[in-house]
């Protein structure tokens, strides 16, 4: 069984769906950044979108769906407490896993404060985070992610820091998080995330992989690539379950 923890499933064609079906048990779309959000209806269409057509257009090809809904730091619609309302109407939706993608980009003190109520909604709502780390100033941002975090003395550690590098991986398993592993061009390839889960064994129950699959150059079939290098370089079978499907399993509770 294969699980690809996070993808963008509303930026590839149909195709790119029927072969990740071919291959994967389970994907998770997240919310992002398809359009300016001018207005929180623009970023209520995009949400609904995933909810409604994505999760029938995917079923279409044989593909279990799965959503996290809430606002990307590029992503923000001006009417912030009118998306947070939205967001726990969402939340009630059988498909619905997970708070995300959330996150800084710039780290501004809007995306801060955005981060934070989302953050918390998660606590609240006993559902895991999956917190967005950007390409650019991936470290310094990956701190201040970090310490925001650490000052909410939050309950829930279910949080996942999203597209971790050699790093930034150590920082976020050290504080007691998922550290998400993204094989993408521009972010790791399969050989350098297969090195880092080999440098990181000890925390491999808190590794996950997937492709963050979307309109910027991707591999949909990331998983089942890694999946295949991990065992080329002599990773025992345990650890590749768990960084390639039981973390995923149980952290977001899927139903596959
Ligand atoms: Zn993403």
């Amino acid at each position: 069984m294969l699980i690809d923890t996070h993808i963008h499933s509303d930026t590839r064609g149909l195709e790119d769906l029927e072969l990740m079906a071919m291959c994967l048990d389970g994907v998770i779309t997240l919310a992002h950044d398809p359009f300016e959000m001018k207005n929180v209806k623009v970023w209520e269409a995009h949400v609904e979108k995933l909810l409604n057509g994505e999760i029938e257009r995917a079923k279409k090809v044989g593909l279990n769906l799965f959503v996290c809904v809430g606002m990307h730091p590029r992503a923000i619609p001006p009417e912030v407490d009118e998306a947070l309302n939205k967001i726990r109407d969402y939340i009630n939706h059988d498909k619905v896993v997970g708070i995300g993608e959330i996150g800084l980009e710039k780290a501004t003190k809007e995306e801060r404060e955005v981060f934070i109520k989302q953050l918390l909604l998660a606590e609240e709502s006993k559902l895991p985070a999956v917190v967005h780390t950007p390409r650019r100033n991936k470290e310094e941002i990956t701190k201040i992610i970090l310490d925001e975090i650490s000052t909410l003395n939050l309950k829930n550690s279910n949080i996942v820091i999203e597209h971790c590098n050699k790093e930034t991986v150590k920082w976020a398993l050290d504080a007691g998080f998922y550290a998400g592993l993204t094989v993408q061009p521009g972010k790791l390839t399969p050989l350098e995330a297969v090195e880092i889960i080999k440098e990181n064994k000890d925390f491999a129950n808190k590794i996950l992989l997937n492709s963050d699959c979307s309109s910027n150059p991707s591999d949909v079939l990331a998983v089942p690539g890694t999946v295949l290098k991990m065992k080329i370089e002599g990773i025992g079978k345990e650890i590749i379950d768990k960084v390639s499907q039981k973390n995923a399993l149980e952290l977001f509770n899927l139903k596959v």
